[in-house]
């Protein structure tokens, strides 16, 4: 049973990370922030099967899920053919398999010792590791139901998956990615470190700006589609960021957008005629060209935010994983009941600092309460970049 149970893992790593490479839900793990989009939209792209079934390879593989790696490696069915050794030789093999660090054993060559581990045992035929795997995708699948998955963010600390990164989910090289908000990886820094970072020193439309001097005009009002939805919550090192399932959607300008994810900053990034707020979510959204519109909401000490709470309450015990929440999240308690906004065309707030992004910043803003603002603050104290020179562009406020 455990050499069974260690070559299945085996080739859940394997299948994991083979099935990765290519697959753009990996290229989407590290997607921009304000950018970071690719994300869940991506996600939202694929077929059904596809998101439904990798996250829980991946955690399996990549040891974040725990619960669905001791599955895997623990193997609960009852097999007839049980080796002769006990169990719990065979777990923890099984389990520092499954360990993040084997990733990069994996992917060198789907580990041959861990084939060496089903020694003893015939071993399995590739049609019978099929058969295996199907089992074990079609137990993945019952337990997730039908709530649609949005992929797992993989760990940080990975060559490759920063750079385009953001709080979004700048998953960077070094735990959070090579920036920060402090210091020398600070944001008077950001363009210097690293060479896609540029836009972050030398853009002309760069984000947050204070938002003054807008003319007054009556904007179309945002079309909201915005729905119960299945949502996931990782500390990415730069925020706390819900990756969301498919289906929500905005329609700005005859232009449709679908909603990725949201995040928040405190203080508030942006500035209403110079006032900051405590804190503002970003509602990150892509349009089928992958351009961005960031809807942001901010937010005042007041009452609490049921949504909020929400996210807390199902915040990861630990950085760069991800959790799932328990039961959806609605999204039309996100927002206001007015619903104005003032709009501008800037950048993305967090390396790389892409451009032509839409904002359209709410003005009426949402309450959270101070405890619930504590906790934010326990983990992000400050995380918000300074304002940028609006240098003449045209803001627009919606009366
Ligand atoms: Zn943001």
């Amino acid at each position: 049973m455990w050499g069974r149970a260690a070559a299945i893992a085996a080739v859940v790593v394997f299948v994991a990370c083979a099935g990765a490479v290519p697959s753009p839900v990996m290229a989407a793990d590290a997607p921009p922030s304000e950018a970071n989009s690719g994300n869940a939209s991506t996600a939202a792209a694929e077929p059904s099967i596809r998101p439904k079934l990798k996250p829980d390879l991946k955690a399996g593989a990549l040891g974040e899920g725990k619960a669905v790696r001791g599955e895997v490696t623990a193997e609960p069915k009852p097999e007839p053919k049980t080796p002769p050794k006990p169990a719990d030789k065979a777990e923890p093999k099984a389990a520092a398999k499954a360990d993040p660090k084997a990733e990069s054993k994996a992917d060198t060559k789907a580990d041959p010792k861990a084939e060496a581990k089903s020694e003893g045992r015939a071993p399995l035929s590739m049609s019978e590791l099929r058969d295996v795997l199907d089992q074990k995708i079609a137990e993945v699948r019952a337990k997730q139901g039908p709530a649609p998955i949005v992929k797992v963010q993989s760990r940080g600390g990975k060559a490759g998956r920063g750079g385009q990164g953001s709080e979004g989910a700048a998953l960077a090289p070094s735990p959070s990615g090579p920036w920060s908000y402090h210091g020398e990886t600070g944001p008077e820094h950001w363009a210097r470190l690293k060479p896609e970072f540029s836009l972050c020193g030398k853009g002309q439309r760069q984000s947050p700006i204070d938002i003054r001097d807008g003319i007054p005009v009556e904007l179309d009002p945002i079309a909201f589609d915005y729905r119960p939805t299945a949502f996931r919550v990782i500390d990415n090192g730069h925020t706390v960021q819900v990756n969301l399932a498919a289906g929500n959607r905005i329609t700005v300008n005859g232009r449709r957008y679908e909603l990725t994810q949201f995040h928040f900053h405190r203080p508030s990034e942006e500035r209403l005629n110079g006032k900051q707020f405590d804190m503002v979510m970003h509602l990150e959204h892509r349009d089928i060209e992958g351009k961005l519109a960031v809807l942001a909401i901010l937010i005042n000490e007041g009452k609490g935010h049921p949504l909020v709470q929400q996210v807390w309450n199902n915040l990861p015990l630990e950085k760069f994983t991800e959790q799932h929440g328990l039961a959806t999240i609605d999204l039309g308690q996100i927002l206001p009941e007015q619903r104005q906004y003032v709009t501008y065309m800037g950048s993305q707030t967090t390396p790389p600092c892409q451009e032509g992004v839409l904002w359209l910043v709410m003005k009426q803003p949402a309450t959270a309460s101070a405890e619930q603002m504590a906790i934010f603050a326990r983990l992000y104290p400050m995380n918000a970049r300074p304002v940028q020179p609006t240098a003449g562009r045209l803001i627009k406020d919606g009366q």
